[in-house]
């Protein structure tokens, strides 16, 4: 399907290319220390500190903007989220076509192509102009953004994209099971935290799994990787880097950050939709994993030391968030 001039989406083959070529992925059965503490960095935490007298006015604050058909409250940074999510960092180079554009802790990639750039992510409203500055810190223009790829519908990766869409007038794409959280600026499911709206996103086009779309001489594939949202999809391209072609995973969240496990009357499925994640994103190929957190994949240390390519990497980081989504689930049921 053409989508516009220069990009377009091929609905066809709905599961062709998705899978890997199986035993790429080694289990190594060992995370460095490091790895471990980052794999699962999405913690969405803030309003679970607060008093239920807090969250009775603030529903009640809610209510009333919602009465008065006020704009939704902007996802603004709360204070038990991370600092590093919303401290600016300059761009840094990843590979090929791929520059690092966002934050110190939120993941935001902007991938040039001969018909202008790709963003993956707009993390949250306050990282915006940050971000903006990244891009044209690039030589490139708001407008030379042509599309936004959305990883998943929480506050900290989706805030900043209405703006941002208003801003570049690019195209937003976005896993299915997520759209209706993204038109309504409501996130999916349910959780231990509450509930953090973001900016409604005006528009927003449904890719299903396995759909590719390709901008200038850029192909990404959608792969989705459902449960930490219904819509949660991990973005997948082939660079070639010092002549040899790299498989890219931008990867989506596979934490259980808060996400209400049994009895999720929003999201019935979710524990099957993790399960099976799991087992899909421990057989992709993944030459280089780049995670919506950074720190999850230490993106910025490997880049530093040369050591973006891991093809281990993700297997390794599925199978910690394995093992802590079971924990999680087992802890829920007693
Ligand atoms: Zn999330």
């Amino acid at each position: 399907m053409l989508v516009t001039g220069a990009l377009e989406l091929d609905r066809a083959p709905a599961h062709a290319g998705v899978q890997s070529r199986g035993g790429e992925v080694r289990s190594s059965g060992r995370l460095g220390a490091r790895d471990h503490a980052d794999a699962s960095p999405d913690r969405h935490p803030a309003p679970a500190k607060s008093t239920s007298a807090a969250r009775t006015v603030r529903a009640a604050v809610a209510l009333l903007a919602a009465a008065l058909a006020l704009p939704a409250a902007p996802a603004t940074a709360a204070s038990g989220d991370p600092p590093e999510w919303t401290q600016p960092r300059p761009t840094l180079h990843l590979l090929g076509p791929i520059t690092y554009v966002g934050t110190r802790g939120l993941g935001a990639y902007l991938i040039r192509t001969s018909e202008g750039a790709i963003l993956v992510d707009a993390t949250m409203a306050e990282n915006v102009s940050a971000i903006e500055r990244n891009i044209r810190s690039l030589k490139l223009k708001l407008s030379d953004v042509k599309l936004i790829l959305v990883s998943h519908a929480h506050f900290d990766h989706v805030g900043g994209l209405e703006r941002m869409r208003c801003d570049t007038g690019a195209r937003v794409l976005a896993g299915s099971g997520d759209v209706a959280a993204l038109r309504s600026g409501t996130p999916p499911g349910e959780t231990s935290y509450g509930v953090r709206r973001f900016p409604a996103v005006a528009r927003v086009s449904p890719v299903a799994d396995g759909e590719r779309v390709k901008l200038g001489d850029v192909t990404l594939r959608a792969v989705a990787t459902p449960g930490h949202t219904p819509g949660c999809t991990s973005w997948v391209m082939r660079v070639v880097d010092h002549g040899r072609p790299r498989e890219v995973v931008f990867a989506g969240s596979m934490t259980v950050a808060g996400n209400r496990l049994v009895g999720n009357r929003r999201y019935p499925a979710i524990v099957r939709d993790f399960r099976s994640s799991f087992d899909r994103i421990e057989r992709l190929r993944a030459d280089v994993v780049l995670p919506m957190h950074p720190d999850a994949a230490d993106v910025f240390g490997r880049a530093r030391s040369g050591a973006l390519v891991a093809p281990r990497l993700l297997g390794d980081m599925a199978r910690a968030a394995r093992v802590d989504f079971e924990r999680t689930l087992r802890q829920e049921t007693r």
